[in-house]
């Protein structure tokens, strides 16, 4: 039986994995790819450490398409067999309170270890090779940008998003997606830092607090909060629990909502604690100006932009506070508040969210639209939050396109 002439469009994280289940299952396997070398976004992972997947990874972990689609694409390709499949090509996994990543904590020894095993297998690996469009006649001709033309009877689309650009995802997949049929839901970055022009910021630039980081509408209604290190910049904020609740975010500011992000300094206090805490320092430090009295409780260089935003003098002495300028104080402290103006732009975010809709591609990645194109990775609408949850879809989705292309 003649072999399958598999195509894959995108040498990232899902395209390689394809690329190389599609080998071992037979089929004669090319990939192409616009940068000038393969795996160029798996390298800028995890700080450069690769956290390639979660050991607690769940649907909910993922946003964007519908549930089920979601779930049906861990289960085939879950954790434990993305484990199995690295550790059989020399990666030692260790696990970081549930973050995986490569025992040498180098995301180079991922790529290396795929590389290796791409060349084992002989697939073809065509670099500085960028796909403008797809041609279906009997089978598919595959145009590329220097007029060259490459056959196959199957196409794995595995171009990624529109985040980080310099790594080789510039959305070009979304048009070559649009042009077989398919719908793209508007891509929005997402795991990306949040502006605002609130105008202490420039004052905070550099400083990190724990904090509770909570996302709310203009009415309100919490959306999603995570704790972590928050760090205040010129533009806004950043950490991993902004970039976490980023995604909410983004949505809001791309439909020209109104969106917040409120920080709770004392998280693990209560109203009343954080009040009684309040009342204890300015009866044991009576004499101390509430400037002097807020240091060793807050960072420093919060302390005048906290008070100064509740009314109060200064230099007012701690035993003449009032009980209402208390309250105001442990209103602010529990509630500092942002107004969200922005995101960062697409080379500052992780992912893409929004992108191919689900309800046109199969179980097994073949797109509905057209027989024998599959979709792998961050074209689809699928998303994750931070934490080796997007690899993790990118293996998976890579490995069961892999298998089905080659059948
Ligand atoms: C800085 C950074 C850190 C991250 N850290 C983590 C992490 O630690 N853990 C985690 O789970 N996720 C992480 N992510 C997210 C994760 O890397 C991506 O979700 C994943 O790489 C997506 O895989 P993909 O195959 O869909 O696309 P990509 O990896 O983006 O690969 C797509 C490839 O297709 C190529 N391409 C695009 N268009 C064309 C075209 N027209 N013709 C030819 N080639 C084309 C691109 O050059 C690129 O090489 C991080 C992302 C970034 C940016």
């Amino acid at each position: 039986m003649a072999k399958n002439k598999i195509i894959i469009i995108g040498g990232g994280a899902s395209g390689l994995v394809a690329g190389i289940v599609a080998a071992r299952n037979g089929a004669k396997v090319t990939i192409l790819e616009r940068k000038d070398r393969i795996g160029k976004k798996i390298l800028a992972t995890g700080n450069g450490r690769c956290n390639l997947t979660n050991m607690n990874c769940l649907p909910d972990n993922f946003h964007g398409g519908n549930n089920e689609f979601i779930k049906s694409i861990l289960d085939q390709f879950n954790v434990n067999k993305t484990l199995k499949f690295f550790t059989e090509l020399g990666i030692y996994p260790v696990n970081l309170n549930g973050k995986v990543y490569p025992n040498s904590l180098q995301a180079n020894s991922v790529l290396d270890v795929i590389r290796f095993e791409l060349e084992r297998l002989k697939v073809i690996i065509d670099c500085n090779t960028e796909v403008v469009s797809i041609e279906k006649n009997k089978n598919f001709i595959v145009y590329t940008k220097d007029n060259k033309k490459y056959y196959g009877n199957k196409i794995i689309l595995a171009t990624g998003g529109k985040s980080s650009p310099d790594l080789g995802s510039n959305g070009s997949g979304f048009n070559i997606a649009k042009s077989l049929g398919h719908t793209i839901k508007n891509p929005i970055p997402s795991l990306v830092q949040l502006k605002s022009n609130a105008a202490f910021l420039k004052q905070l630039k550099g400083v990190k607090i724990n904090g509770l980081a909570k996302i709310v509408d203009e009415n309100n209604n919490l959306m999603r909060e995570e704790y972590g290190e928050i760090l205040f910049t010129d533009y806004g904020i950043s950490g991993p629990p902004i970039l976490q609740i980023s995604r909410i975010a983004s949505e809001y500011i791309y439909k020209n909502k109104t969106v917040f992000v409120d920080i709770d300094f004392f998280n693990q206090l209560s109203y009343e604690e954080l009040d009684q805490l309040l009342v204890n320092r300015f009866t044991s430090m009576p004499y101390k100006i509430i400037q002097d009295n807020f240091i060793g409780l807050i960072n420093k260089r919060l302390i005048n932009i906290i008070i100064k935003e509740t009314g109060i003098s200064l230099n007012k002495k701690s035993s003449d506070i009032k009980k209402e300028e208390r309250h105001k104080l442990v209103n602010i402290l529990k509630q500092f508040r942002l107004k969200i103006t922005g995101t960062n732009q697409w080379n500052q975010s992780q992912v893409t969210a929004g992108g191919v809709i689900t309800n046109e591609i199969n179980y097994d990645l073949e797109s509905k639209q057209m027989k024998n194109i599959y979709l792998t990775g961050e074209i689809i609408d699928v998303d994750g939050d931070c934490g080796g949850y997007n690899l993790q879809w990118s293996w998976s989705t890579g490995a069961i396109a892999g298998l089905k292309a080659s059948k």
